[in-house]
């Protein structure tokens, strides 16, 4: 049987955008029928979260003999603790026909796009850095160090969105969410994409 490979969806963006709120409020939506790829890191887990739902929680040790291994997508150093996307399950679950959201930081966006250029980029933004700010503070899950740090690291990752092939502001939870699955929405109408359906359906006619 031939079945149609599914889209690589990623959504970045800086940190303390929402990124994680709006891909929950993605996946809690019934209508949504896109797989997420949960990733592996090496950073503690807070409370409320559940390894193999929120990530796979690894040891330091783990993930670098994963990376040795060639086991990750992409994977990236962020404030001390690396992040990364493992690839088995992204490739068996594209190779299925479904579509495959990531939900990660720039650089690992950055890999992802040399190696799947024809992936979806999109980026989220706060409504101002202000914003980002206040919101960061408000998670109440870091301390003043952290905040610092991912803030300069805000700066630098709103420069970078010329990589994205959309930018989602997220004012509105919904309204992040409702935009994100109208652009998925409307890549799976692409001409080339279409054609392709197209073609295939006929030369399997003329079978
Ligand atoms: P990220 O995953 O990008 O680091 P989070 O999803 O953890 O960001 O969100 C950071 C904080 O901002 C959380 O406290 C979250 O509840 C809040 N938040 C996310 N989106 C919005 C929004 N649209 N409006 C107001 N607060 C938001
Ligand atoms: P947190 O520690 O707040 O869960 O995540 C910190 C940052 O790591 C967020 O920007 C999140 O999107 C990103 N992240 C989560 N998983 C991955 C991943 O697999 N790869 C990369 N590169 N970043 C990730």
């Amino acid at each position: 049987m031939n079945i149609e490979k599914g889209l690589l969806i990623v959504l970045s963006g800086p940190s303390g955008v929402g990124k994680g709120t709006v891909r929950k409020s993605i996946f809690d939506d019934p209508s949504t029928d896109f797989k997420y790829s949960i990733s592996m890191t090496t950073r503690n887990m807070r409370q409320g979260e559940t390894d193999g739902v929120d990530y796979f929680f690894k040891s330091r040790e783990e993930f670098e003999a994963l990376i040795a291994d060639d086991q990750f997508i992409e994977y990236a150093e962020y404030v001390g603790n690396y992040y990364g996307t493992p690839v088995q399950y992204v490739r068996d679950t594209m190779d299925n026909g479904y579509d495959v959201f990531l939900e990660i930081e720039v650089e690992g966006a950055k890999q992802v796009r040399k190696k799947f250029p024809e992936a979806l980029f999109i980026f989220l933004a706060p409504p101002s850095l202000e914003h980002l700010k206040e919101r960061l503070v408000g998670r109440g899950t870091e301390s003043d160090e952290i905040i610092k740090n991912r803030i300069l690291e805000a700066r630098k990752e709103v420069e970078m969105m010329n990589l994205y092939d959309y930018v989602v502001v997220n004012d509105e939870v919904d309204l992040a969410k409702a935009r994100i699955q109208s652009i998925v929405e409307a890549e799976h109408l692409k001409r080339e994409r279409v054609e392709a359906r197209y073609r295939k359906m006929i030369l399997e006619a003329k079978k």
